[in-house]
């Protein structure tokens, strides 16, 4: 007979990870299902700083390796799969993946959120070309040359500042004129000398022949367009695209309640709308997403899961 899990996490990031670690401590049949690696994105992460005990240059991918082998210490399965189809509806909970067929008694949804577009000509194309959503996987690339970093948030200015270890010049082009940033990350960025600003502009379009050759910038203010041309001999530059992320929910639409945003939308407890179906991290409506807040969710939903299993599964 097909297994039935107690349990199972979509995604395996921090929320994931730990949401599998509380369930499989406390005994429940607990599979971890993951599309890509281990991690979400602090996987893509370099420095952690603000977790607590994160600290002596922790970085991302080892607290994921961590995480990945407590939870594994304790009977979690971790398995690849990218999940196609989800029906939430009965008491037993199936999900299809590409690889399979799962069943749980239980679901907990924890997708993340992935990086947003900018939507300019030439992203797409120079994507891998020049074009990155991620500075730890790539900043190593651009070693002496010039990189933009697109956006205002904590991403863009945290990566910024990692990218200048790296660049001879970095550039943060936000679209408006102020950042939008933690002001003690605002603060450090301000005082690298291998950081410049340029406000009140989007990119209109990046433009090159197989690598990044120029990107087209326009002032908001003034609708002035300027055009900033790769380095005679290095012939190209990097771009970082970090302007916000987009909820992993596609597979939820019409299913369950989304905010606007298209977040889920969960109390307290983590508790969708759907019975035995939960949310946890940065999927969900919420105020703060990081990692502190993120394994918080992870933990309150396996034990509302337990509890939920336990009232409902009551012979
Ligand atoms: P974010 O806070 O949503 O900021 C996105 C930035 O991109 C904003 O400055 C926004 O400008 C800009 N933007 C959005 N769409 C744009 C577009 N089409 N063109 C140009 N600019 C655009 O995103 P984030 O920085 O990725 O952070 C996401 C969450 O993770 C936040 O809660 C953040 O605190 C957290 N985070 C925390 C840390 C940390 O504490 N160490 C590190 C990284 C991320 P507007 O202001 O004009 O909208």
């Amino acid at each position: 007979m097909e297994k039935i899990y107690d349990v199972i996490i979509i995604g395996a990031g921090p929320s994931g990870l730990t949401a599998g670690l509380y369930a499989a401590r406390d005994r429940m049949s607990t599979l971890v299902l993951e599309k890509e690696k281990p991690g979400g994105q602090i996987a893509t992460t370099d420095e952690v700083a603000n977790y607590p005990g994160s600290i002596e240059n922790a970085t991302g991918p080892d607290l994921v390796a961590r995480m990945v082998e407590q939870c594994k210490e304790f009977g979690a399965e971790i398995e690849k799969d990218t999940i196609q189809e989800v029906n939430l509806e009965d008491k037993i909970k199936v999900l299809t993946g590409d690889k399979g067929t799962y069943k749980a008694k239980s679901v907990i949804v924890a997708t993340g959120a992935t990086p947003r577009k900018l939507g300019a000509p030439g992203e797409v194309e120079l994507t891998g070309k020049g074009v990155s959503y991620c500075a730890t996987c790539d900043a190593d690339f651009f070693s002496d040359f010039e990189v933009f970093c697109i956006g205002g948030g904590d991403s863009a200015v945290e990566e910024a500042i990692h990218l200048s270890k790296f660049a001879r010049k970095v550039t943060i082009v936000h679209r408006r004129e102020e950042l939008k940033a933690a002001k003690s990350i605002q603060e450090k960025a301000f005082k690298n000398e291998k950081i410049d600003f340029i406000w009140n502009t989007q990119v209109k379009e990046i433009k090159g022949d197989g690598m990044v050759e120029s990107i087209v910038f326009e002032n908001l203010n003034t609708g002035e367009v300027t055009e900033h041309e790769a380095d005679e001999e290095d012939g190209t530059f990097g771009i970082f695209i970090f302007v916000g992320y987009i909820p992993e929910t596609d597979l939820f639409k019409g299913k369950m309640e989304l905010s606007k945003a298209g977040y889920i939308i969960t109390n307290d407890n983590m508790h969708t709308d759907i019975p035995g179906v939960f949310a946890a991290g940065d999927v969900r409506e919420k105020t703060l997403r990081q990692v502190a807040t993120a394994v918080g969710d992870g933990a309150v939903a396996a034990i509302q899961a337990e509890k939920y299993i336990e009232h409902a599964f009551e012979e």
